[in-house]
């Protein structure tokens, strides 16, 4: 037999029953070159060109071995020579590439043989175009592998084929040379790191050094989101919200968050979208009030290019934006009339339509409001669509303030401690019990965003290795706790004795100048520092 009696029709057995399809005694696919083109992206965009090209010159390198290898004893071969001759005959009728212009492959090749040929219509090439465009180097990696793997073994040495020109990089035709591996000399070094493994390996070290990486990002951010949830929960109050909360992330729903400013409304709504199967889609805050009016429309749900002035293009909104996670609608009770219209149609058809576009446009957004206003009184004022507010208050958290959870304002103090540290660099490891004690006691009228600006504050301010009395705002230091519920109500005496002892710290412990800002005598200081057992 001859490499010219190689025939498609010939070598080609469909079994009618099973539908399985052979090549001589091999299975065959049928399997078209896009979903080829496919897997060469997925490996380029994982391994990067190096390792893709690593893992697909291997590949082509055992098949073309174990053709040669399979072919040898599947004929019965006039000669060697034929059989050698074989391997492109077979690649050109399975349809991956043409060659043309052949010089007979040599008979044997020795460390002087060279053999040049072309391919035309490599569909390698040509996938690489289509998924990638024009490449600066050749790009039949396959191909060239497979006859570097079906000449080494059917000449029983190492041979090594080099395309220099590529249809893919923009040539005419891919030209090739053949050579042993001795005669290729320095030449072949670019190129025998492909068909070795370190090349893969070290792709694959890289992509695993990156996932490594991502992973170990992603626990410190769980570890962050635990150290959070931590912190500030220790009164009834605020445990009671959280487990509202995670309830909440469970459905779908909308959630209006209320509360005063600086509660943590922002903070509670994350919460919420990290322990909901949105989980892994992004989470996006608009502050509404921050936005001015004109522009808060084509913010939240996009416009079209030429659709106002300014609009020079296209730009999607943030309901748009937000696709697979939550929108935080801050600041509700700001948005004015025209956009509430919108917005209760966007929650309803959950649909939105661009500024400028007459087509709607599917949602899959989970939406959460915050406001610190008083929805009630802003919808007996007009200022507030009543159809949008039950809409939006399908579920209400209040946010308690933290004068009436201050069971949780220490450890919040310590997770920003912490995370000033982290940020300023400086050595600062807690704080002194007269500091401490101050925090307790001051009535938080920023809650815990004043809060964490004073910690934040004060370990800029530090002297020491911890938080003390002066190194707080001076208004913590000197303001009168305010009770807030009946059973925190605390005798007069005491009040006075812990103001007057804020105040002693506030000025460095001097009595005459405590008395000059109290406004009493010095004697009289005296006499009540004696009272409280604290003279001395
Ligand atoms: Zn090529």
């Amino acid at each position: 037999m001859r490499v010219n009696d190689l025939e498609l029709k010939n070598l080609l057995q469909m079994d009618p029953d099973s539908g399985i399809l052979r090549l001589g005694n091999e299975r065959v696919l049928l399997l078209d070159a896009v979903a080829l083109g496919l897997l060469r992206r997925e490996l380029i965009e994982t391994l990067g060109v190096v390792g893709a090209r690593a893992v697909l010159t291997r590949f082509g390198y055992a098949h073309g071995w174990r053709t040669a290898d399979n072919l040898r004893t599947a004929f019965p071969w006039d000669s060697d020579d034929e059989w050698r001759r074989a391997g492109g005959r077979l690649h050109t009728i399975q349809g991956m590439v043409r060659v043309v212009n052949p010089s007979p492959p040599p008979a044997e090749v020795t460390s002087q043989t060279v053999y040049h040929w072309t391919w035309e219509d490599s569909y390698e090439a040509e996938q690489h175009l289509l998924h990638f465009g024009r490449a600066e180097e050749p790009v039949c990696w396959t191909l060239t592998g497979y006859v570097s793997g079906y000449s080494s073994r059917a000449y029983g040495r190492e041979v090594y084929i080099v395309e220099h020109q590529c249809r893919g990089r923009g040539d005419p035709v891919c030209r090739l040379e053949g050579r042993a591996l001795e005669s290729w000399g320095d030449a072949i070094a670019a190129h025998l790191p492909f068909y070795k493994a370190t090349s893969v390996n070290a792709a694959l070290a890289r992509v695993t050094e990156q996932l490594k990486r991502t992973e170990h990002r992603l626990r410190a951010r769980r570890r962050e989101l635990r150290r959070h949830e931590a912190a500030g929960a220790e009164a009834p109050a605020t445990r009671h919200v959280l487990d509202i909360a995670r309830r909440v992330a469970q459905v779908d729903s909308t959630v209006l968050l209320t509360g005063e400013s600086g509660v943590g409304k922002e903070r509670l709504a994350r919460f919420i979208h990290e322990h909901s199967a949105r989980a892994a889609g992004p989470f996006i805050a608009v502050n509404c009030g921050a936005v001015p009016e004109s522009l808060l429309e084509s913010e939240l749900f996009g416009h079209n290019r030429g659709s106002f002035t300014g609009a020079t293009q296209d730009r999607i909104g943030l309901f748009e934006a937000a696709n697979g996670g939550t929108l935080l609608l801050d600041e509700i009770g700001d948005v004015p009339p025209g956009v509430q219209v919108k917005l209760l149609r966007a929650l309803q058809e959950r649909e939105i339509r661009r500024v400028g576009e007459n087509r709607n446009r599917p949602i899959n957004v989970r939406v959460l409001a915050a406001t610190n206003r008083d929805l009630v009184a802003e919808i007996h004022a007009a200022r507030f669509r009543e159809d949008l507010y039950y809409r939006l208050r399908v579920v209400e958290i209040r946010v308690p303030p933290l004068r009436e959870r201050r069971e949780d304002i220490l450890s919040l103090a310590q997770l920003f401690l912490e995370q000033a540290v982290e940020r300023t660099g400086r050595t600062v490891t807690g704080l002194t019990p007269a500091a401490a004690q101050l925090l307790l006691t001051y009535s938080w009228p920023g809650n815990v965003r004043e809060l964490a600006n004073a910690v934040e504050r004060a370990v800029v301010m530090a002297q020491g290795s911890r938080i003390d009395v002066e190194d707080l705002p001076q208004e913590i230091g000197l303001a009168v706790p305010e009770p807030v519920t009946v059973g925190e109500v605390r005798p007069l005496a005491q009040i006075e004795r812990d103001y007057i002892a804020s105040v002693l710290r506030g000025v460095g412990g001097n009595r005459a100048q405590a008395a000059a800002k109290l406004g009493i005598g010095a004697a009289t200081l005296y006499r009540k520092l004696k009272r409280f057992g604290s003279g001395g």
